[in-house]
């Protein structure tokens, strides 16, 4: 029996009219890399925001890492363990990089964004040890607001590690990320999915990014899931080639 750290049944969502997300069932493997594609407006990110609890669903259920999530909220949720990044990278341009780090998650019962000067010292530590993880331990003293758009993402990045997740989340992570330092986050997501056992669902719309990163595909389109499979059953997939990949 597979492990599976998340579980969605037929999880339904609509704006008005539009029917962003139409019963969407699939298993997250404990441990996997997940790549999920689909063209603009398929539901990707309202996926994304109905796992994080982000908006109450139509229909259907969430369960995370043995958890039923229903009728549970954002904070909830990520207490029990999951984490996401955004589209547009959640920073606060205003701080610094380790303060963005230390305000980035509730210590010890605290609220997050408690007083700076409350933080203990061993979050200040873990900030420091996950900024040079991702990459950016040379600029722990920098404001967030003068980063390359890359950066930021790093930074988000390594922000959500400092709850340390079971599960992240990544909105297109490579999205306006300067081409020279693709690589450099793709390693870094590696290596969190290695080195640190996080479980990774990732949206992504460079196709080589993730037919190289991903053990496993899913690709939606109008609401709907229309495949899944590995890189390579994805990228002979006739319906994803005619929905998508077609017109890219
Ligand atoms: P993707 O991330 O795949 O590009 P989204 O999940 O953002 O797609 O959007 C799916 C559909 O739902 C789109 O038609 C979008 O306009 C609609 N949608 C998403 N969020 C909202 C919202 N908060 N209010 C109204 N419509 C929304
Ligand atoms: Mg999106």
């Amino acid at each position: 029996m597979t492990d599976n750290v998340l579980e969605l049944r037929d999880l339904s969502k609509s704006f008005g009219g539009v029917v962003a997300n139409d019963a969407i069932t699939l298993d997250v493997a404990r441990g996997a890399i997940v790549g999920l594609i689909g063209p603009n407006g398929s539901g990707k990110t309202t996926l994304f925001n109905s796992i994080a609890g982000q908006h109450r669903t139509d229909r259907g259920s969430v369960r995370f890492d043995g958890h039923p999530l229903a009728g549970m909220m954002v904070p909830e949720i990520a207490r029990l363990g999951l984490a996401r990044t955004f589209q547009q990278a959640h920073v606060y341009s205003g701080m610094t990089c380790i303060q963005n780090m230390q305000v980035s998650t509730s210590h010890a019962g605290e609220k997050p964004g408690a007083m700076l000067e409350k933080i203990p010292s061993r979050v200040t530590d873990k900030g420091f040890e996950l900024l040079d993880f991702v990459g950016l331990a040379d600029a722990h003293d920098q404001s967030a607001g003068t980063l390359s758009y890359g950066q930021r993402k790093l930074l988000e990045f390594a922000m959500a590690l400092m709850s340390e997740p079971t599960l992240l989340l990544l909105d297109e992570p490579t999205a306006g990320v300067n081409p020279t330092m693709i690589g450099s986050v793709l390693e870094t997501l590696r290596g969190a999915n290695r080195s640190l056992g996080i479980t990774l669902v990732v949206i992504e719309h460079n196709m080589r990014v993730v037919m190289e990163l991903a053990d496993r595909i899913h690709c939606l389109a109008r609401g709907r899931l229309l495949a899944s499979g590995t890189p390579e059953d994805i990228r002979s997939d006739a319906r994803v080639i005619d929905a998508y990949l077609g017109a890219q």
